[in-house]
């Protein structure tokens, strides 16, 4: 197989510390703690390393990411080597100063997620007292500090009739972009699937209304719509092809492919601290198993669209057939889509409303 080319973007989970525990969160159920995390030096090396390997941008995601107190140190390691960087922020923890320091230290862009559009539902799946004012005030320095903005909007049973007051809140907080995006049903988000997948007919809607809203505020907003896999007819690049432009690293420093990758226990993962990232891109097992079109079975062996989408999601094809290698079930030529595609009708229609909420070392178990 050619040498890959360089990766363009990374996704940095710096931490899976939260103060809110969404059930559609999709970090991994086994959470990793604050003593696994790595040293404000190691992040430094790894960023610096990153930037030699080509890297253009940087995902400063979580957990939290701004419960890491070295943050600013780290925007400022991306914005001297020229990645631009993205702060992806549930907001609640953040003040005025520090999204100014944060702004003088080079950040380029902020994401602020919305659990909903009221106090209540915010409340809800945010399991957090005031996260919607907080999460208002903070969106609000972001515009004052001169910084970009989008508003995450994802989307599931219980806020699915909110998209039409999504679009009013990001005109309304001078968002440049909103993404209304449906849960992917990994991690915590796979726990909770039955709770929290919304029908066809209303992710249909969706689709309806968000066609309309973007015609409408054309040069105002951009819309981006993601559809659940569940319900679509051809699977997404996931991560734009395995190992084909992008990584990801979590809290402790393990490099992987995409960012639920470590749900395939047969791959050997290695550590940013133990390797250079450059090898580890290049010629390791995690990245190399997936990588291009060669591994592919039938029918994407032969299907015109495989260097389209790259055959859709490994983990989501383990999760669901017990095979890595298989078709993505979202594909309808998988032998599997229809099976999934009856499960997620039926789930929609009958299933719990029950949320297991995300805690670190819940496993889990329901919150009292
Ligand atoms: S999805 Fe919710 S719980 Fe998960 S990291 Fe984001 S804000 Fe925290
Ligand atoms: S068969 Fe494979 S390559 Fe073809 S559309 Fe489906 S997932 Fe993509």
């Amino acid at each position: 197989m050619p040498a890959p080319g360089p990766p363009l973007g990374m996704l940095a989970e710096l931490t899976h510390r939260c103060p809110l525990q969404c059930p559609y969160c999709s970090n991994p159920v086994d959470l990793l703690k604050s003593d696994a995390e790595l040293d404000t030096d190691s992040w430094l090396e790894v960023f610096t390393q990153a930037a030699d390997l080509g890297i253009l941008q940087v995902h400063l995601s979580g957990g939290e990411p701004a419960l890491r107190q070295d943050l600013e140190a780290l925007v400022a390691c991306l914005a001297e080597r020229g990645v631009y960087t993205n702060l992806i922020t549930a907001a609640v923890t953040l003040s005025e100063q520090r999204i100014a320091d944060l702004a003088a230290a080079g950040l380029d862009h902020v994401q602020i997620s919305f659990q909903g559009t009221n106090p209540e539902t915010t409340e809800l799946i945010s399991h957090y007292k005031g996260a919607h004012e907080k999460k208002l005030r903070a969106a609000r320095w972001v515009r004052d500090a001169g910084l970009p903005l989008t508003v995450n909007a994802p989307i599931h049973r219980c806020n699915f009739d909110q998209v039409e007051q999504f679009v009013d809140l990001a005109l309304e907080l001078d968002a440049d972009r909103l993404e209304i995006a449906n849960v992917q049903y990994y991690g915590w988000a796979y726990l909770n699937r039955t709770a929290l997948l919304p029908g066809p007919e209303e992710v249909a809607r969706q689709a309806v209304f968000v066609e309309d809203a973007r015609e409408r505020l054309t040069g105002i907003l951009n819309i981006d719509f993601v559809t659940p896999d569940y319900y679509a007819e051809y699977p997404k690049p996931c991560m734009g092809g395995w190992g084909n432009d992008a990584m990801a690293i979590m809290p402790d420093g393990t490099v992987l492919p995409c960012h639920a990758a470590q749900t395939i226990t047969s791959l050997n993962f290695d550590r940013a601290t133990d390797r250079p990232l450059a090898e580890i891109w290049n010629n390791s097992d995690a990245f190399e198993r997936f990588r291009g079109t060669e591994w592919m079975q039938e029918p994407c062996r032969s299907c015109p669209r495989k260097d389209l989408d790259f055959g859709g999601c490994r983990c989501q094809a383990l999760a669901l057939t017990g095979d890595a290698a298989a078709t993505d079930p979202a594909c309808i030529k998988s032998p599997n889509h229809d099976a999934l595609r009856r499960m997620a009708t039926r789930a929609s229609e009958t299933g719990s409303g029950e949320l297991i909420y995300r805690r670190i070392g819940s496993q889990g178990e329901p919150v009292a």
